[in-house]
């Protein structure tokens, strides 16, 4: 009889959770995996696949424009519905919970739908059972916060914004990172009007300052009203369903919606963690060791829980080296370097490695490419979009630090690029790789001349 009921009890069945009940089933463990609300997890459901195929659906106005403009189209008169929309992303993430139900019973992981919480260093407590596992994962991720403030509960979250019965016609987007920043380009695209707040005097912390500066004005060229150093301080019902917001001085705007894209918290609250002793970060992540291990040897945690770097690759990546670790004898520590990571906006952005801030103070002589450009497509629509390419070098190796484009296919773009960077790539060896003729991402093979005054 083994000692436990299962090899490894997982809680929650998003990109973490699923992934390691999957390959920890796949590799013949006894898996099991809890989850209560929906199957895939935030990024499925009301996370990167809703939110981009809101995207897609945003930038049809624009080509719309620039094919009658500067390509000989004429365009009949177009309309947008908002119902028909959010009814096929619906029926899009229907199957993919379906897909997501099939992955697990086809690996031999069993699906319990209950929420589950931590009851003992082994054992997991459903709302009619207890069962024990030689180890637990928490893999719950996280939740939108939204700062106290008089009349918050008028407010919504990127969880709701995806089930608004209409496209409000005016709203408000509180917050300063990649999500606020892509819910104003797609709500921009698709018709409303936007006012983004940001509290900072320049949005998108912990990026390269120029994707900073260069996307606040692309942005605002869209007619996106960006406003920094402002916040809002109260808000208030008004007749129609209208909302008013207050912000810090003294003015109000008046809207249909308010999005608060504040932030996220990990889901660690009332999961009985701190009573068997798996300690806590100050903003209620799980800490855990470079193998994903919390302070209790048989928890263990992966993804947003961990407040480790907020991306559904990554938590899969965790995920991977995790079952590695416990299941096939190969202790492997997750890499949280030169992640790639996009942001979706309009035009979208793409970065890998380090900012160019960050390169100065590690590495202190550094060399900066930059190259700011109307894309070839613009020639003829009379658009004022630019892209900007950045490329950042260690002058004592040549190695290739960090790449930062705001632009069309910025993200598609980025991916080959992460792979160079991943395997060392040096200046001369991006100088002497032939370029892709008429594209933009031959730039990046190209820049030749450094900044003067980098
Ligand atoms: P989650 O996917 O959040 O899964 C946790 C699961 O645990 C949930 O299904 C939850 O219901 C369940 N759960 C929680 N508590 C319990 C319990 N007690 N019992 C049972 N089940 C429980 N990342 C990208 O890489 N690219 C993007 O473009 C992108 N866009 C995003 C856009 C938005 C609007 C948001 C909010 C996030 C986005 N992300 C994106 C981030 C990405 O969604 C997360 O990093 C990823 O989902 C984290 O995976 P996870 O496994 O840690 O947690």
């Amino acid at each position: 009889m083994p000692e436990y009921d299962f090899d490894l009890f997982v809680i929650g069945a998003g990109s973490g959770g699923v992934r390691a009940a999957r390959l920890a089933a796949s590799l013949g463990k006894r898996v099991a995996v809890a989850e209560d609300r929906y199957l895939g997890g935030t990024c499925v459901n009301v996370g990167c696949i809703p939110k981009k195929l809101l995207v897609y659906a945003s930038h049809f106005a624009e080509d719309f424009a620039d094919a009658q403009r500067g390509y000989g189209w004429t365009v009949g008169e177009s309309s947008f519905d908002w119902a028909s929309l959010i009814d096929r992303k619906n029926r899009e993430i229907e199957r993919l919970n379906g897909i997501y139900e099939n992955l697990l019973d086809s690996a031999g992981a069993e699906r319990i739908w209950d929420r589950a919480t931590v009851s003992g260093p082994h054992q997991v407590a459903l709302s009619d059972r207890t069962l024990t596992a030689e180890h637990i994962l928490v893999a719950t991720g996280g939740w939108p916060e939204i700062p106290e403030l008089p009349g918050k509960e008028l407010a919504i979250t990127s969880n709701e914004i995806f089930y608004l019965d209409q496209r409000p016609d005016h709203i408000l987007i509180v917050g300063g990172g990649y999500i606020a920043v892509e819910f104003a380009g797609i709500m921009n695209g698709l018709g409303a009007h936007v006012t983004q707040l940001y509290r900072g005097p320049l949005f998108l912390r912990g990026f390269d300052d120029d994707v900073r500066r260069v996307l606040a004005e692309e942005i605002r060229k869209k007619g996106v009203d960006l406003r920094f150093q402002t916040n809002v301080t109260a808000i208030e019902e008004r007749s129609g369903g209208r909302l008013r917001a207050t912000l810090t001085d003294g003015s109000t705007v008046d809207t249909d919606q308010i999005l608060c894209a504040t932030g996220r918290k990990p889901n660690t609250a009332n999961l009985g963690l701190e009573e068997v002793g798996v300690a806590l970060d100050a903003n209620a992540a799980i800490v855990v060791d470079e193998y994903s291990q919390s302070s209790v040897p048989s928890i263990h945690a992966v993804g947003d829980v961990t407040d480790r770097m907020a991306l559904t690759p990554v938590a899969i990546h965790e995920a991977v080296c995790l079952v590695a670790t416990l299941f096939e004898g190969k202790p492997t520590a997750p890499v949280h370097e030169n992640v790639p990571a996009a942001i979706f906006s309009q035009p979208p952005v793409g970065t890998v490695g380090l900012t160019e801030a960050q390169a100065r103070e590690r590495f202190g002589d550094i060399d900066v490419y930059r190259s700011r450009f109307r894309p070839l497509k613009h020639t003829l629509t009379g658009s004022d979009e630019t892209t900007m390419m950045k490329v950042i070098v260690a002058r004592s190796s040549d190695r290739v630090l960090g790449i930062h484009l705001v632009g069309a296919e910025a993200g598609e773009i980025t991916q080959g690029f992460a792979v160079a960077i991943k395997c060392g790539v040096t200046k001369t060896q991006l100088d002497s790789t032939v370029g892709i003729h008429p594209t933009s991402a031959e730039e990046l093979v190209t820049m030749r001349e450094p900044l003067a005054d980098a």
